[in-house]
């Protein structure tokens, strides 16, 4: 961008060095560039001028024009407040303040005309205008900043307090506009503005600070949107085409044998036609000489875990090691068991590596993955660590990557020093659409969006506290029937202050009503140790255990088909990712299976949301849409530790899905067109691209 837009801040007219520290300091506004683009949140229209009598109640800011007829001062010294009466031709008004009290009431003068502006309170029928702006008519012609539109700014308080008031930020954007308008070098091609009939970006900025109409205002709103998730896309969509070109894949040239017994005689079940279209996805990619890097999103229970399998077994009968890694040991250890149990006697051998596994135990795998002996490594992160090392590793394959960040990601890239392995990221939720075409915008995407036949949608209800009479009742049935149950609890030490059914105490009680030896009661949580966890897990897993109580250790992955039931404690402090993973635990065999939401009767209107959306449906997509309209994209378990990698001014990941798509397609023809941007109508994308590069560095995880 222009060298001029660089320029420090302080140079400008109405800033100085005083002010440029606050404007760093609290803003991060430190240049031209800076302050052009930090945009207004909201705007007053004050080209009209509300007659007093028509002043609604629920109105937001309004433009009064009329005279002081009159003034008192109420109350004393730190209570004072000062009322003043506002009258046009329609009626009249208070104008309150409760600060600067001496001061307003020396400077305010009866008779003389006011342009008021504020936002009216309706009180005992009556209307007050608390804390107006005021403004002499007879200057308001002679100011030199004419605008119809005014805008208001993302403040802080210590601004504030330093006198930088959204109209201070006004007057400073426009002496800037003044200065640069004209200047500012153009950041988007001119065929694709005109194609779309957006306006170039002079235009655009004077439009944001000072628009001169709504259509104007809406174009340039519109046109920052578009171009800040358009080079987002361009970016990731470059980086998807750029390793493909780049990157000679691991080649799984045939199916072969191991692949073809398991096939014919291993398969427990037939394949949903979802997850047969995800292999033939899969294996195009592995079989294209390019390296695969894929997300399968497949909601809770689609079966994504013999999908991982079977890629697994194309990789291996092409002489490929592979490995997978899991969040949490207990997953690791799940799937080590169902993949050894799946596999039976077809001669391919697997292990397993946590944070637990002893040192004699670790050496030996080591050195089998070394020589290439060793074919599928179940693990955590420790499978990450530089000392494992492969002979030939094909196939990474991330399970619920939520846990998990790039920075993960790239380094089991790392793990075959001469071509990278194929990559398969699996989640543990769905991601909403914007979401994941942001995230993992650079990667390719597999649906699996069909559950496994004969599955009846779990029963989902919301009890208070107080039914837990009934409750142990329904347990009881439901054990009688030959049923387990899961009860989970958010935390291991009940809190200080909130009165929150811990986990122990939880036990405790359900011990007493499920005595043994008619019952028996498991319990897990993330203080045992790997092996107690281990046991505890297994007990429940063959049956002898027909409950078990736990924290949210069992949240992700686990499946137990004959568990039908699943009890969720103080359901307001969990998230609803999290509970749509608890409930994923049940409904997996053939029964039908009950999740029931437990909650005390204070509930956050949020929290309120949460219960009523697991109420309403199953269907996880939905509910991925929920909770990023409840907590914003930032805060998605599915990003937090990923991170969005930029940071958007104008555009909303949860409100501009549509503008959102279009920039992909606009980005994604560019590129068909002319992949690596070489056309002289399109230096200019190359240019921002290195811009952006340069200016944010988390991009460069990114692959
Ligand atoms: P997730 O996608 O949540 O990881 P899993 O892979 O754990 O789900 O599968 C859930 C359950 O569904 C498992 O018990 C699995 O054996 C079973 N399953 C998977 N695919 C099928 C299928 N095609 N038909 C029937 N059951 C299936
Ligand atoms: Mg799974």
């Amino acid at each position: 961008m222009s060298v001029i837009l660089d320029q420090d801040i302080k140079f400008l007219a109405g800033v100085g060095p005083k002010r440029a520290d606050l404007l760093a300091k609290e803003l991060a506004i430190k240049t031209f560039k800076d302050l052009l683009f930090h945009f207004p949140y909201k705007y007053a229209d004050r080209s009209r001028i509300c007659p007093i009598r028509e002043i609604k109640d629920g109105e937001s800011h309004i433009q009064l024009k009329g005279k002081i007829t009159g003034m008192e001062i109420f109350g004393v010294r730190q209570k004072q407040r000062l009322v003043a009466t506002l009258e046009d031709d329609t009626g009249t008004v208070e104008l309150i303040w409760f600060k600067s009290v001496k001061w307003m009431s020396q400077s305010l003068k009866e008779g003389i005309e006011y342009m008021v502006f504020g936002k009216p309170v309706f009180f005992k029928s009556r209307i007050n205008i608390p804390h107006p702006e005021v403004e002499e008519m007879a200057r308001i012609s002679k100011v030199s900043y004419p605008y119809i539109f005014q805008a208001s700014y993302p403040l802080t308080e210590k601004l504030k307090n330093g006198f930088i008031t959204s109209r201070t930020l006004h007057k400073l954007q426009y002496n800037l506009l003044q200065k640069v308008y004209g200047q500012i070098e153009e950041t988007m091609p001119g065929y694709i503005l005109r194609n779309l009939g957006l306006p170039d970006l002079n235009t655009c900025l004077l439009n944001i600070h000072y628009p001169s109409d709504e259509e104007l205002l809406k174009k340039a709103r519109y046109r920052i949107k578009f171009e800040e998730l358009f080079y987002i896309q361009l970016k990731l969509l470059r980086l998807r085409e750029g390793r493909k070109v780049k990157h000679k894949g691991c080649l799984f040239s045939e199916i072969g044998d191991r692949f073809n017994r398991f096939y014919h005689d291993h398969l427990p079940f037939n394949l949903t036609d979802a997850q047969k279209r995800v292999i033939k996805e899969i294996r195009k990619d592995v079989g294209s000489g390019k390296q695969m890097n894929r997300l399968l999103q497949g909601d809770v229970g689609s079966g994504k875990t013999l999908v991982a399998l079977l890629t697994i077994l194309m990789a291996i009968d092409n002489g490929f090691q592979t490995c997978i890694m899991a969040p949490t040991e207990i997953l690791a250890q799940q799937h080590f068991a169902t993949f050894k149990q799946m596999l039976g006697n077809l001669p391919i051998k697997i292990g397993i590596l946590t944070g637990s596994s002893k040192k004699a135990a670790r050496e030996e795998l080591h050195s089998l993955l070394q020589n290439g002996e060793m074919k599928i490594l179940i693990g955590t992160h420790a499978l990450i660590e530089d000392i494992v090392i492969f002979n030939n590793l094909g196939l990474v394959i991330i399970d619920e990557q939520h846990r998990f960040g790039v920075a993960q990601r790239a380094k089991l890239w790392k793990k075959n020093p001469l071509q990278p392995p194929h990559i398969l990221v699996m989640t543990a939720t769905p991601i909403p659409r914007t979401l994941a075409m942001t995230v993992y915008g650079d990667l390719d995407v597999s649906v699996i969006d069909e559950l496994p036949p004969g599955r009846k949608p779990v029963k989902t209800a919301h009890y208070y506290d107080s039914k837990r009479l009934q409750l142990f009742k329904f347990m009881k049935d439901q054990v009688a029937a030959g049923r387990q149950v899961y009860v989970v609890y958010p935390l291991i030490k009940e809190s200080e202050k909130m009165d929150y059914k811990d986990l122990e105490d939880g036990y405790a009680s359900i011990s007493r009503a499920f005595p043994t030896p008619q019952y028996a009661v498991s319990v897990l949580h993330g203080r045992m140790k790997a092996e107690e966890k281990n046991k505890a897990m297994a007990l429940f897993v063959n049956g002898t255990t027909q409950i078990m109580v736990s924290t949210t250790v069992i949240e992700v992955g686990v499946d137990v088909p004959n568990a039908s039931v699943m009890i969720i404690e103080s359901t307001e402090r969990f998230g609803l990712s999290q509970l749509h993973q608890l409930r994923g635990r049940v409904g997996r065999g053939a029964e039908q299976s009950y999740c029931l939401l437990m909650s005390g009767v204070k509930l956050t209107k949020d929290a309120r949301t949460r219960i009523e959306t697991m109420v309403r449906t199953t269907d996880g997509f939905d509910i991925a849409e929920v909770d990023m309209r409840l907590r914003g994209p930032g805060d998605l378990e599915g990003t937090q530790q990923s991170g969005i990698p930029f940071d958007l001014k104008l555009a909303n990941l949860v409100k501009d899905q549509k503008i959102l798509e279009h920039a992909r397609n606009v980005a994604s023809d560019i590129l068909d067109d002319d992949p690596l941007l070489d056309k002289k109508e399109h230096a200019i994308l190359s240019k921002e691209l290195s811009r952006i590069n340069n200016h944010n560095h988390n991009w460069s995880e990114i692959s």
